[in-house]
Order: C-alpha cells, then sequence, then structure tokens
C-alpha cells in the first residue's frame, strides 16, 4: 500500500522561493572582485534569477545544457546558481585556480555552452577561448561601464543581458532526479573527474547538513562562505542558507585575514566555513592586531584536517566553536561533523576536548564503513583503521561519462581515505591512503604528526611525508614553515614529539622551507611535495 502524501518534487528552485517568500528582506551581501559591497534581498535575488533564467532562454539554452562559471562567491554566482538549475539546465562550476589546459579539458569535457567569468579572470579567459570551441559564449559578470577591454570573441555583458530582460518567469516542476549542477574534482588520480548533482541530492543534503548537530543553521545567523562557490557549491551553504533564511555574505575575492574580519564585524557574522589554511590566515591577523571576533560563534573548518591547536586557539582565545567537519566533491560535500553528545557534557574537561578534535559523526543521510585490503569489515572499536567507504542519497553513483569506470564497490563509494570510527560513531580520518607512511610494514597517520608540529608555538605550517628509508621502505619527513620572528631548530622539533606518540612514529629529520606547495583547492599538496623532495636521503641512511 502507498502512502498518501503528496508526491512534490525536491526543487532547487523552490529554496529560493521559500526564502523569498519567508525571509523576503534578509539579506544577500557581496564584496565584489571590483571592491564595492553590493547589498540586496532574498526576494531581490529570486527576481533577478528568474530574469536570468529569461537570458539564458533569449540566449537559446535548453534543458541539460551545461552553463560553466569561473566566479568567486558573489550574488551574481549566486543568481546563476538558482536560475541555470531552475530551468532544468546545468550549473557547472569551474575552478579558476587550476592550469588553463586543465580548465579547457574540464570545459569540453562538460561541453560547456556559455561560461559566466568574474572580470579579474579576463587574462584566462583569453587563453581559454580558443580552447574551447564548444563555448557560444563568455559573459562577464560586470555592469557595461566595467566591461574588459580584450580579444575574447562572442564577449557578452551580464547587466546588459540582464537589462533587457523580464522577471516573469515560473519555476517549472520536473524529475526530482534531473542533474542540476556539475563539479570537477582532481582528488583522484588521472584526469579530473565530474560530479554531477540532482536537485534531490541537493535539496535533501541542503536538509542534512542544516540539522543542529551538521551545521546548525537556522534564520538567526548570518553565514559567510569563505569556501569558494567553485569548490563543491561553496560546502551547499548557497542551497541551505536560501532552506534557513539566513543572511548571506558573500566575501568575492577577498579571502585574507583582513578583509575576512573587517567583514564579519561589519556584517555580524555568526558562522563561517573554509579549509584550515584560510583560518591560519585570520589567526595570525587576529593575533598580530590584538583583535578579537564579537559575532563569531561557530567556524566549519574541513577540506584538510582541522589541527588540534588552530580548534583550541579559536575556543579559548576567540570564544568561538570549531565545527570540525569531514566531506568530499563526491558527498556534496558533507558526511561528517564533530559535536558533542549529551553524555560528555559532563566529562571532565580534557576527555571532552579528546572527543571534539576527530572529523566527527556521521550526519543522518550518511553510512560509513570501514574494510580492510580484503574489503572485510572492520570493527567499529575507534582502533582499527582502514579504507573508508560512505554510501546515501547525496553521494556519487559514478563520474560524469563514466570517467574512471565503475565507482562503486558493492554500492559503497570508496572515499580513498583511511579512518577509525569508535563505538559512538566517531570517525577520525588518518590519511588519505596514498599519503599513509608505510614504516617497516606499519602504517604511520602523516595527519597525526602535522597536528603535532604545528602545535608547537614556533611553527607556522608543516606537512609530513614518507620519504624512502633503505631499511623501513619509508621514514616520516618533516617539513616546517617557522613563523615569523620565531626560531626552532630540528633537535627541538624532534625533542617535541616525545610523550606524544610511540618512538617508531617520530620524524627522523626536519626541513625548513619558505612555503608548501597547495591544490587549486587550498589544500596541501603532498604529491608536489613528494616529487620536490624525491631526491631527498635521511642522513646516515
Ligand atoms: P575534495 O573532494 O577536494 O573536497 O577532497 C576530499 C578529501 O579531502 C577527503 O577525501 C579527505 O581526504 C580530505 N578531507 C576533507 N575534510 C577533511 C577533514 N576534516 N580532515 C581530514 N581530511 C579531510
Amino acid at each position: 500500500m502507498q502512502g498518501l502524501m503528496m508526491n512534490r518534487q525536491l526543487m532547487i528552485s523552490s529554496l529560493l522561493t521559500h526564502a523569498s517568500q519567508n525571509h523576503h528582506d534578509t539579506e544577500i551581501v557581496s564584496r565584489l572582485p571590483v571592491g564595492a559591497t553590493h547589498r540586496y534581498t532574498y526576494s531581490d535575488a529570486h527576481r533577478r534569477s528568474r530574469q536570468l533564467v529569461r537570458v539564458l532562454l533569449a540566449l537559446g539554452v535548453k534543458a541539460e545544457d551545461r552553463i560553466g562559471t569561473l566566479a568567486w562567491n558573489t550574488h551574481r554566482h549566486f543568481e546563476i546558481y538558482y536560475a541555470v538549475s531552475g530551468m532544468a539546465a546545468i550549473c557547472h562550476t569551474i575552478n579558476p585556480r587550476l592550469f588553463p589546459e586543465q580548465i579547457a579539458y574540464i570545459a569540453n569535457h562538460a561541453d560547456d555552452r556559455f561560461i559566466f567569468f568574474d572580470v579579474n579572470f579576463t587574462k584566462l579567459v583569453e587563453t581559454l577561448a580558443p580552447l574551447c570551441p564548444t563555448v557560444k559564449g563568455w559573459i562577464a559578470l560586470c555592469q557595461r561601464e566595467e566591461m574588459p577591454e580584450c580579444a575574447i570573441p562572442n564577449l557578452l555583458c551580464y547587466e546588459d543581458l540582464m537589462a533587457a530582460q523580464s522577471d516573469d518567469y515560473e519555476w517549472p516542476e520536473f524529475d526530482e532526479n534531473t542533474a542540476s549542477s556539475l563539479c570537477y574534482t582532481s582528488g583522484t588520480t588521472g584526469n579530473p573527474k565530474g560530479v554531477l548533482y540532482s536537485h534531490r541530492s541537493t535539496v535533501l543534503h541542503a536538509y542534512g547538513s542544516s540539522v543542529p548537530d551538521g551545521l546548525g543553521l537556522s534564520a538567526r545567523d548570518c553565514i559567510l562562505p569563505v569556501v569558494p562557490m567553485f569548490h563543491v557549491n561553496a560546502w551547499g551553504l548557497p542551497y541551505a542558507c536560501a532552506l534557513n533564511g539566513a543572511k548571506l555574505v558573500l566575501p568575492g575575492p577577498h579571502l585574507d585575514g583582513a578583509s575576512l574580519h573587517s567583514m564579519f564585524e561589519e556584517e555580524g557574522v555568526t558562522m563561517s566555513a573554509g579549509v584550515p589554511t584560510i583560518w591560519l590566515g585570520l589567526l595570525n591577523h587576529l593575533q598580530e592586531n590584538k583583535l578579537k571576533l564579537s559575532t563569531v560563534k561557530r567556524l566549519v573548518i574541513g577540506g584538510s584536517a582541522a589541527p588540534p591547536a588552530m580548534i583550541r586557539s579559536f575556543d579559548d582565545l576567540f570564544g568561538v566553536t570549531v565545527l570540525h567537519a569531514w566531506g568530499m566533491t563526491e558527498m556534496s560535500p558533507l558526511g561528517t561533523v564533530n559535536t558533542y553528545k549529551k553524555k560528555h557534557l559532563t566529562l571532565p574537561a580534557k576527555d571532552r576536548d579528546r572527543i571534539r578534535l576527530n572529523q566527527g559523526r556521521s550526519i543522518f543521510g550518511v553510512e560509513m564503513k570501514i574494510t580492510d585490503s580484503d574489503g572485510n569489515a572492520l570493527p567499529h572499536d575507534g582502533k582499527a583503521f582502514g579504507d573508508l567507504l560512505v554510501r546515501g542519497p547525496w553521494i556519487t553513483s559514478g563520474y560524469f561519462r563514466s570517467e574512471g569506470g565503475e565507482a562503486l564497490v558493492d554500492g559503497w563509494f570508496p572515499t580513498g581515505d583511511v579512518a577509525t570510527i569508535d563505538a559512538d560513531g566517531y570517525m577520525q580520518i588518518t590519511d588519505r591512503s596514498k599519503d599513509v607512511i608505510k614504516s617497516g610494514g606499519e602504517w604511520i597517520s602523516s595527519i597525526d604528526l602535522e597536528n603535532i608540529a604545528v602545535a608547537h608555538p614556533a611553527v607556522a605550517e608543516a606537512a609530513v611525508i614518507g620519504a624512502v628509508h633503505p631499511k623501513w621502505d619509508e621514514r616520516p619527513l618533516l617539513v616546517v614553515i617557522k613563523k615569523a620572528g620565531k626560531d626552532v631548530t630540528r633537535e627541538d622539533l624532534i625533542a617535541f614529539y616525545e610523550g606524544k606518540v610511540a618512538k617508531w612514529w617520530i620524524p627522523d629529520d626536519v626541513i625548513f622551507v619558505d612555503e608548501l606547495p597547495h591544490t587549486a583547492t587550498g589544500k596541501l599538496s603532498k604529491l608536489q611535495l613528494r616529487e620536490r623532495l624525491s631526491d631527498y636521503r635521511f642522513p646516515g641512511a
């Protein structure tokens, strides 16, 4: 017997309709790439998104067409998200930090029809245009007077196009499993692969991430996603904010500590989200200038392991709770968030402290398991570590155009992460499987060793890689950037590990560097670091 409930489809457009009807005057504030601040409301965004559908229709865009973006977090990018998906086309966000050849590969693979771009990417677009023959037009996200002087063919002006159209458009309802957006990930080996989200997966993810033990969003929040809208849809926040009616602050390209601090204070930001590198910049700025955070209550840190020292600094020095979160492009991205359970609240501070440092518990909708190398399930005892697999309604079932072949193993998606899960469901990532250090047949967690290094007062950033060793195969090598004006020796750092990890985990050597390589999504690139140090040999080995 079927239930007698309405079968309304889960539509991305309904998130914005809801926000416009119930939070009409809640603001969306953008710091534009050219420096100005733009303000409007959910009601304005709803009107302009429908106007943008009219623009797309006039350009000949049809359902299923891929429409690319090379853009920062701004209100115009927000409008593109809703207009493109809302008319059943596919919003393809592209990471402008990739090499032009990679971007061209991605745009051609996706077969993008039009690409919207921020004017500070004009040079990049000049390089890309001849490499992307299927793109019929390049739309600059600006007013007529801000149009770049350039040699881009089929160049159009966003605000000119908008001015020519009305907003009399009604969002259609169609199958919720229809593709809505596309994001390529370079996290795996080989060419970048496309993750194709649906309306259903996006709306369910927006619900799932909003719950109190998820990101805990509400209409009383003011949220500034530092994570770019070209990195897994800014972790879904442009959707979840509309679902909750939260005020949204979009920082454009202004992601340095000083800019973030001024936006936090001026707009009354209560929550923000980004990768650890960003927060390192903010922490340094706050400490150097003796500043406070007067409205921020929660910071979501994910994308890479949040170092315990960072979690503690935000809490102890600034009264900000860090929500350590884990996920992947293939997971929309949210999988786990670290929050306490009731039974933890009465624990002594140091036991509680230990709990909040791991990657947290899965939000409803995400199932997790760990397996050994033969695929056998391992116990959730907080000790056994193995390959982490996931499944759920906002997790990919395969890559766009079947790139890379079958993506699932018995219906589960292998994350490529190595983790433990404890009896309370708390998951701890010990490594990317390719970053694990294998010493004498035993595994050493590079993340644990990095976390200890960055807790040293003279260390700004640290990476640990496995370097070749004649006897042990690999041994941990610590690579460190010192904090400005601070000094520390190799011996000090090696001694700093004593008593914190097993003796055989302690790095054999330390190298000091001025900078560490990062990927296009701001993560430490161990791959590049390993390449740079491929000639390294341990002293005396
Ligand atoms: P991406 O698809 O680019 O977002 O990368 C996903 C990968 O980032 C995951 O598979 C993890 O290896 C890593 N990652 C994300 N969040 C965390 C976290 N909180 N701690 C450790 N690694 C993380």
